[in-house]
């Protein structure tokens, strides 16, 4: 089970973005890298295609480490490292360490 989904909002606590607050764009589970809108842009140079005369210079999200973020909890807000529990009925959920609160 995932700790990030998408759509998690997540505060940045290393790298070049560190303080920075963002949605998970999208989440790679196998390389362990996400795209957090806003966070780790970079430009690439783009030659004019003929889709796109224009070509220049394109900003996007690259991936970060995912190690590199912390979710913020939807109920307390504040950052926080993710546990999980288990209701009785099997079903697994996330939970906030910092605030022992459930969610998803
Ligand atoms: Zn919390």
């Amino acid at each position: 089970m995932k700790k990030i989904r998408k759509g998690d909002k997540v505060k940045v606590i290393a790298g070049n973005d560190r303080g920075r607050e963002g949605d998970v764009m999208r989440v790679y589970p196998n390389i362990e890298r996400i795209i957090v809108k806003g966070v780790g842009i970079i430009t690439r140079h783009q030659r004019p295609t003929q889709r796109q005369r224009e070509g220049g210079i394109i900003e996007r999200e690259g991936t970060i480490p995912l190690s590199n973020v912390l979710l913020i909890c939807p109920e307390c807000d504040r950052p926080t490292r993710v546990g999980f529990t288990v209701l009785e009925t099997g079903e697994k959920l996330r939970l906030c360490k910092q605030c022992g609160q459930s969610f998803d």
